[in-house]
């Protein structure tokens, strides 16, 4: 039972619900704010932090690597890729435009690294294309460029050929949250962890949405930002969760490399955060096991990137890994997010296909306009 005190602060009746407290429920909160400040809202989050993607991924500010980008062409055109390419691009800009140093923004640049001789051959091939198309969203004839010295200078083994570009960044991921959080709360914004939602009832007037801990809430407008824990309320949208491990090593000293980097189609990723190699991916060893909701690691995956780091990125160093962990991202047929409003009083702003970093912010712009106007 809630005291008299808690129900004067912590009220059970809100202008804005948002369900999630991951970067694209922030993200949302924020944008409404600075839209109409006196709007109250309250963020309902059923973990005791944020317990999806935002907090657990890789910290890369990215928005495709070359080879990404190319199959994202194969699977759904380019008029798509691109416009999600300019979405994740601009949503970094905002990224960088409001926190900048405060979260680590660290403008790096990104190298994808190849290691097949055909496949560096096929990338190259469509690489002028890429550039062309990509210039109109970054204002750079050439985005992508062959960078051999990166291989040398890094002192890895195994990667033979690599292609960079200068407008990625690395930023932490952490801060990121932490700063939204910050900003919402000295804005008023309240903040429920520990209360997950168990159905919404949307109805012309009003939205309830009920929750166990807490009972009922209310609201004029509810949205769901659940990302990959969203076939709850959207079983329509098929979403599939995908889980992303990752493990980071003891410091080392005289780390050679400073960027990010990415291969095997972006399916890994690593960078040096801290002079310790933050190594992530693998889901595509074991898509079966890794289309879950289920936090977790698994010893195939985590022996394939200790392989990763002491046969090519760490050849000649002594390292050991300090922890482990996973988040879960999502994913759906079309690999682009849904984002609608789709009763005058919900919406919704979920799957972001694994790119939510750079998406959620240009999403959340796109869907606070879309709220105010609903
Ligand atoms: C290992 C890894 C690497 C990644 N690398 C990149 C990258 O390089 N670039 C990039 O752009 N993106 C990357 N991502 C993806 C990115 O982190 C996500 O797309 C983004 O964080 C999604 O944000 P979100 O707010 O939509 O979802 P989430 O962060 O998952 O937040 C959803 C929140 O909703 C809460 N929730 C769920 N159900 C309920 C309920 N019923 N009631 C209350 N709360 C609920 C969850 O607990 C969670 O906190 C990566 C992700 C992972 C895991």
């Amino acid at each position: 039972m809630l005291s008299f005190w808690e129900k004067d602060i912590f009220k059970q009746n809100y202008d804005i619900l948002i369900i999630g407290s991951g970067f694209t429920g922030l993200w949302l909160a924020s944008f409404l704010k600075k839209k109409s400040p006196l709007l109250s809202i309250a963020i309902l989050e059923r973990g005791t932090l944020p317990s999806g993607a935002s907090t657990k991924n890789a910290g890369f500010a990215c928005f495709g690597s070359p080879s990404e980008l190319l199959q994202n062409v194969q699977e759904i055109g380019w008029e798509k890729t691109l416009e999600m390419t300019s979405k994740r691009y601009e949503g970094i800009q905002i990224i960088k435009q409001n926190f900048g140093k405060s979260i680590d923004y660290k403008p790096c640049g990104a190298s994808e690294l190849f290691s097949d001789d055909d496949f560096f051959e096929k990338t190259t091939q469509n690489l002028n294309e890429l550039n062309k198309e990509l210039s109109g969203i970054v204002g750079h004839p050439n985005h992508f460029f062959v960078d051999q010295n990166i291989i040398s200078e890094s002192q890895f083994e195994g990667f033979k050929f690599a292609i960079s570009n200068m407008a990625e960044a690395s930023i932490h991921s952490g801060k990121l949250f932490y700063e939204l959080y910050k900003n919402l709360v000295s804005q008023d914004v309240k903040f429920f962890f520990g209360t997950a939602v168990e159905s919404i009832e949307a109805d012309a007037k009003t939205a309830k949405v009920y929750t166990k801990n807490l009972g009922e809430f209310n609201a004029s407008h509810v949205s769901i930002c659940t990302n990959a824990f969203s076939n709850l309320f959207l079983p329509e949208q098929k979403i599939k969760p995908g889980r992303g491990q990752v493990i980071i090593t003891k410091p080392i000293l005289n780390l050679t490399f400073d960027k990010t980097f990415h291969f095997d189609k972006g399916y890994y990723y690593f960078k040096n955060i801290g002079n310790r190699v933050l190594l992530g991916g693998g889901r595509n060893l074991d898509f079966e096991t890794e289309t879950t909701e289920q936090f977790g690691t698994t010893d195939i995956i985590l022996k394939q990137l200790e392989k990763y780091l002491s046969n090519f990125i760490l050849p000649h160093k002594n390292f050991e890994i300090d922890y482990a962990w996973s988040g879960i991202m999502a994913f759906n047929e079309a690999k682009t997010p849904f984002s609608e409003i789709l009763k005058p009083n919900l919406s919704a702003c979920v799957c972001m296909n694994g790119m939510g970093v750079a998406l959620a912010p240009y999403l959340a712009k796109e869907l606070a306009e879309m709220i105010g106007n609903s």
